[in-house]
């Protein structure tokens, strides 16, 4: 493949060119949402950067990729970052550099290179807010879809007053040890009352003015307001007050979510058709998964175990969660990602010896699974997550409590209104230090005790919540497409 190859020409369906942030959390809504659009009537180019393009490839198989129809294509730009043939998240700094100062001349030519199928929108991920500018050059509309929550998105615009206020950035490294991070946030625009500092989004924990992930998400969340809309994979119900203060900045807000099996076949109900074979996963699914599932004799009675695709931690902490998870006495099915152990290739290595025994014929490990699948088993009680929206949505739908550790991004906020119970009162919390006896009693609690029955309620509520959105999803949906990707302005 060329770097920047035209788009698709196949007549007279309008022209989308569907732009993700290069990550995995990033690509799975974004393909979801282009594959709606395709049967909705666009065709749609797929832009990937050639790193991921090339796992895709190597995940999904070069058949499946090649063998979609001539109005469903991918296309790839460098990302700038040194070539690797690694199948591995890459750095979430260096990409966030990367794609602003690296992909904008390269998706320029991209759009350029459309003359033969005229490209009548783009929609470009939150974080490749530079699309905004490259869009308006040819003429067309640009919507930006932003893939992680709305009270993310207000943690993230919540930087502004907290640097005007002298709270942010830090003054001294030793604020995140201190007691300071506690800082009741009862102020902030669109956000639960029950903020402490520790809840916004983690780009925050600097004493770095011009820190990159800081400066850049600022930066993009700033930008929405000069796009033609944003989109959104949430709902009302569900984030009233944080939709409610988008929109009082930014003139189009959509929401579309909760995006799923539910909302796909409510958009399309003919189906994805040839599409339905390509999904998104970075990295091969484990097929055992499922049948190991099916197996299991109880409903509810598996913890389920995954960080997400960005996640990474000490060989320290993945051993206390094994001994945790060993000493809840429950069944698990836990996905090790190859590269989840910092600086190590093989994660699962780092189990600590004597786990495989002490778990005999109640565990399965596994690198990589079809997620939401998973979490749609009867056999699923529980969900130990870093709290990534994504991660977070699609355990709302099936109706799965949730175990959070979150890492960083807008993932600590997300916690809190899944544990908070004035929020979506879904989950506990392990707690940043990660200790085996916590990780098991809190598995035991959520599994079996009243909290967790409670728990369960609730998610079971948010599940039936998410189908009833989805009608008004679909309408917005059908606005979004009527007033903004066609609109030609
Ligand atoms: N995912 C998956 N299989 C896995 C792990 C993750 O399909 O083994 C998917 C998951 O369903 C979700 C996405 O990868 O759609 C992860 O996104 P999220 O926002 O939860 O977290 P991130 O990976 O961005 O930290």
């Amino acid at each position: 493949m060329s770097s920047a190859p035209p788009p698709a020409a196949t007549g007279e369906r309008p022209h989308a060119v569907c732009l993700p942030f290069p990550a995995q959390g990033h690509i799975t809504p974004m393909l979801k949402l282009a594959k709606i659009l395709h049967g909705r009537g666009f065709d749609v180019t797929f832009v990937n950067t050639e790193y991921n393009h090339r796992r895709l490839v190597r995940s999904r198989g070069a058949a499946a990729v090649a063998g979609l129809p001539g109005s469903f294509r991918f296309a790839a730009i460098p990302d700038g970052l040194p070539a690797s043939d690694a199948d591995a998240t890459q750095d979430p700094a260096s990409i966030s550099h990367a794609t602003k100062h690296h992909c904008p001349p390269h998706f320029r030519r991209l759009l350029a290179a459309a003359a033969a199928a005229p490209v009548a929108c783009v929609v470009a991920d939150g974080l490749m807010s530079f699309a905004v500018d490259a869009a308006r050059e040819i003429g067309v509309p640009c919507a930006l879809f932003w893939t992680a929550s709305a009270c993310g998105y207000m943690g993230y615009r919540n930087f502004r007053p907290l640097i005007d206020r002298g709270i942010i950035p830090l003054k001294e490294e030793e604020q995140l040890t201190n007691g300071f991070m506690e800082m009741a946030v009862d102020w902030a625009p669109g956000m639960s009352k029950h903020m402490r500092l520790k809840d916004f989004p983690s780009f925050l924990r600097t004493t770095d003015p011009n820190d990159v992930l800081m400066t850049f998400q600022l930066g993009e969340v700033e930008r929405a307001e000069s796009a033609s809309a944003v989109i959104v994979n949430s709902f009302d119900a569900l984030e009233r007050a944080a939709l409610d203060a988008m929109r009082a900045i930014i003139p189009a807000v959509y929401t579309i979510g909760p995006l799923g099996p539910v909302a796909e076949e409510a958009a399309v109900p003919s189906g994805g058709g040839p599409l339905d074979a390509i999904s998104c996963s970075l990295w091969r699914e484990d097929p055992t998964c499922l049948a190991w599932l099916d197996g299991r004799e109880q409903p509810r009675s598996v913890v389920y175990v995954n960080f997400g695709s960005v996640t990474v931690m000490t060989g320290e902490e993945l051993a206390e969660f094994a001994w945790g998870l060993a000493g809840s006495g429950h069944d698990f099915l836990w996905v090790v990602r190859p590269d989840v152990v910092r600086g190590d290739t093989a994660s699962a290595a780092a189990l600590p010896p004597g786990f495989a025994e002490a778990t005999r014929g109640r565990g399965l490990l596994a690198s990589w699974c079809d997620q939401e699948a998973v979490l749609r088993h009867g056999a699923v009680g529980l969900f130990l997550t870093h709290s990534g929206w994504n991660s977070t949505v699609e355990s709302l739908c099936a109706g799965v409590p949730m175990l959070c550790w979150p890492f960083f991004a807008e993932q600590q906020t997300n916690c809190r209104y899944a544990c908070s119970t004035d929020e979506w009162g879904v989950a506990m919390e392990v707690g940043d230090d990660v200790r085996r006896d916590a990780v098991a009693a809190r598995i035991r609690e959520a599994m079996g005790g009243g909290e967790g029955r409670e728990m369960r309620r609730r998610a079971e509520e948010w599940k039936e919540a998410a189908v009833r959105a989805t009608a008004e999803s679909v309408a917005n949906l059908e606005s979004l497409i009527g007033d903004v990707l066609l609109s030609g302005k």
